[in-house]
């Protein structure tokens, strides 16, 4: 098994938000739900937490991509978020240029 843990997202919809920013970036993910046995038992899907792994090789560009999620995407607001042209990321309104190609 040569994937590393990156991220832990608080539920499935962050899950799937990261997977998309890092696969934009040419990653190969995986997601790794650890209470997928008690979601199992009843519990709604939102509150699962779920490890974000991509492959050792690329752990250093991810961890660099998500500490640039994190700083930029999470301290604004996303109601008027953007797709970039050139690397179809999603931008918050409060952006001018692209915060993953700076396009
Ligand atoms: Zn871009």
């Amino acid at each position: 098994m040569n994937f590393l843990k990156v991220y832990k997202a608080a539920n499935s919809n962050e899950a799937y938000l990261i997977k998309g920013i890092l696969e934009n970036n040419s990653l190969n993910v995986k997601m790794l739900g650890e209470n997928l046995s008690v979601a199992m038992g009843g519990l709604p899907l939102e509150v699962i937490q779920v490890d974000i792994l991509v492959h050792k090789e690329d752990y250093e560009q991810a961890k660099a991509i998500l500490q640039n999620y994190e700083k930029k995407i999470k301290s604004t607001d996303n109601r008027k978020k953007w797709i970039c042209k050139h690397c179809s990321n999603y931008n918050p309104g409060s952006f001018e240029i692209c915060w993953n190609c700076t396009k």
